[in-house]
């Protein structure tokens, strides 16, 4: 497969301003140097706490944000610091499923009105009108067409999820990121709603971006799952090797708190409690960002930050003293042999 999307070094810092003459005084360092890519017709999913940086990712992937540094190219090319009138065109590649189905629809505007902006706005005339258009989108995702001159008020959570899914459908993107697509719904219709996804993606050959703050729930939809840390990646991998040999000790942290049905898997470890809360993303530790909370930390860890090392095919992490590695060598410098 090839490259759909590629993140180079990317970094999101928000100034933190005070004072009269609103100085800038420090940063948040939300993202802080990404280096991934996305491939053509797969589900990337992107896992991490609350305050990883998971979400501002999503949103300098899909341009809502432009980054403070590095870069992002779709098909190759440049889209880092495209103008709103220059992103315009691109937005009907790449689009956004928000977390909050409650707030993400305008509850003044009908359905119709809703699943259909997107061609309003791209100035696209669908083959049949947009009427007929925004009823196939709706039956699509498994809505009535009648429902197309009601209000977001007179739908279930799982069902406004479907008018979000629906209304990022019209324009046939090529990228989908999805930011916590179910998190807000009821436990028994998450399901649904990932199966949809997943429908959606065989039958489009769409590309994911799924965030998520919870392994569980990505386990069964990725290809590959990148873990976030304090803005930074700490392990990206397919999502076998991930979840059966996790090399970086915050996603076997992670993993120890996922319940995992599967009998044939030999690390059955206790639960790993990380002691203390994530550090401010204002002044992040020195060295590996993950040393004030792991139970691995030695001296090293605190000055010199690991690099997110190839240490065996397709299986990237950040670590001076990974895990599941006894096969491999590894020099100083984290690279594996
Ligand atoms: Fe833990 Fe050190 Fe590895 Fe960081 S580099 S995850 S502190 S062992």
């Amino acid at each position: 497969r090839d490259d759909l999307l590629v993140a180079e070094d990317l970094q999101m810092h928000f100034p933190i301003r005070r004072g009269l003459l609103r100085r800038k005084v420090g940063a948040v360092q939300a993202v802080d140097g990404l280096t991934f890519s996305v491939k053509r017709g797969e589900t990337l999913s992107i896992v991490g706490e609350s305050g990883c940086g998971k979400t501002t990712t999503g949103r300098l992937l899909t341009r809502l944000l432009e980054p403070t540094g590095g870069k992002v190219t779709l098909e190759g090319r440049d889209i880092t610091h495209l103008s709103m009138s220059d992103m315009r065109p691109m937005r009907r590649d790449i689009q956004m499923i928000f977390q909050d189905p409650y707030s993400s629809l305008n509850p003044r505007h009908t359905v119709g009105t809703i699943v259909g902006a997107p061609y309003r706005l791209q100035k696209v005339d669908p083959p049949g009108g947009v009427k007929k258009a925004v009823q196939e989108l709706l039956e699509l995702v498994g809505l009535n067409p009648e429902h197309y001159n009601r209000y977001p008020h007179e739908f279930s959570g799982g069902q406004r999820q479907r008018i979000g899914i629906a209304r990022t459908l019209a324009l046939r993107p090529k990228l989908i990121v999805a930011d916590e697509p179910v998190s807000a719904l009821d436990v028994s219709i998450q399901a649904q709603v990932v199966n949809l996804l997943e429908d959606l993606q065989n039958e489009f050959d769409l590309t994911y971006v799924m965030i998520a703050h919870d392994l569980s729930v990505v386990r069964h939809v990725s290809d590959r799952v990148a873990v976030m840390y304090l803005g930074q990646i700490m392990e990206i991998a397919d999502r076998t090797a991930l979840y059966e040999r996790p090399m970086h000790p915050y996603t076997v942290a992670l993993l120890s708190a996922v319940p995992i049905p599967d009998t044939n898997r030999k690390n059955n470890r206790e639960r790993i409690r990380l002691q203390g809360d994530v550090p401010s993303p204002i002044n992040p530790p020195s060295g590996c960002r993950f040393h004030t909370r792991c139970w691995k930390a030695q001296e090293i860890c605190k000055t010199v930050q690991p690099p997110l090392a190839e240490l065996a095919p397709g299986h990237r992490a950040a670590c001076h003293f990974p895990e599941n590695t006894d096969k491999l060598t590894i020099d100083p410098t984290g690279v594996a042999s």
